[in-house]
């Protein structure tokens, strides 16, 4: 882990905004599933009609694979330091995707790079508990998964928290999910570090939770006021730019496709009314915008690098 060259742990992109700092922490970013793969809706011809923007960025017509990203975001305040989704993790076995499976990634040290040490995380925030969400929640010590930010908070929504706990008799699996409980909440709560929140939480008189149901049951976004300015952590509301000229592709992922378009449409209409930033968090370079547009299609003012 050491050989890293520095140009791959510097986080790519801080910024201020309003009272606070905002830099994205890094733990992906590359090709992603087949258009179809992820979008089964998605046709060629989406693609052209809009390839002076998406080619090559966000999609390479050669081996048809999405370009994404899988990032944390963290924030500054005068006060805290607050973490919101925690991307794959290490050593995590994740049989089903290749791509989560067992890494060895520096994103510890882009997290220091940015300026954080783990212990100097105040709270973890997640929009749901997908594999990529939630992986650096904890880290393997002596044979064990402990919590990777001894002294923050990890503020859990219960109803996501209820939808994935294994324990329970209602439990519904799903097979990208397996062993995600085990090795990167539970070991949170058998620590005394989970906090259950629901909707309307607010940390630092600056981030509110938000419902956005769809992607999963429990699926939130993150706002942000700071000092006058306005952003949205949108987890996975909306996965690639591709679904902004085409919000109707619903994702394989999206465990009520019918309601996650529902949210992406309010989430985009409102983005576009008020001007917030929107943090994405799988979004590829320059990874965050503004929305342009209404209804049935949008389009983005990226945010200059
Ligand atoms: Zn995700």
């Amino acid at each position: 882990m050491n050989a890293t060259p520095a140009s791959a742990i510097l986080p790519s992109l801080s910024f201020r905004l309003g009272d606070v700092s905002i830099a994205r922490i890094e733990d992906y970013q590359g090709p992603g599933l087949s258009s179809t793969g992820m979008f089964p809706a998605c046709r060629p011809d989406m693609w052209l009609s809009h390839a002076s923007w998406l080619v090559p960025h966000f999609y390479d017509p050669a081996t048809d694979r999405l370009r994404t990203s899988i990032h944390s975001w963290l924030v500054t305040t005068p006060r805290h330091k607050i973490l919101i989704d925690c991307c794959i993790g290490n050593g995590k076995h994740r049989p089903s995707d290749p791509r989560f499976h067992m890494r060895n990634e520096p994103w510890l040290e882009r997290l220091a790079a940015a300026g954080a040490h783990p212990d100097e995380i105040d709270f973890v925030m997640c929009t749901h508990f997908h594999a990529d969400h939630v992986g650096w929640h904890t880290r393997r010590v002596d044979g064990r998964w402990v919590p990777t930010f001894r002294n923050a908070r990890y503020l859990f929504k219960r109803q996501e928290f209820d939808r994935w706990d294994e324990r329970r008799a209602d439990h519904v699996p799903r097979e990208s999910q397996r062993f995600v409980f085990a090795d990167s909440v539970l070991p949170v709560v058998e620590a005394g570090q989970a906090v259950l929140i629901d909707d309307g939480h607010v940390v630092d008189d600056r981030l509110t939770v938000e419902p956005a149901p769809g992607h999963t049951a429990g699926n939130a976004v993150i706002r942000l006021r700071a000092a006058g300015e306005r952003a949205l952590f949108s987890g996975d509301v909306i996965h690639h730019p591709v679904q902004l000229p085409y919000p109707e592709l619903c994702s394989v992922f999206d465990d009520d496709p019918a309601l996650a378009l529902a949210t992406r449409r309010r989430v985009l209409d409102a983005a576009a009314a008020s001007g917030d930033l929107l943090l994405p968090t799988h979004f590829a370079a320059p990874f965050c915008c503004r929305i342009e547009g209404a209804g049935q299609g949008y389009r983005p003012r990226w945010r200059a690098a």
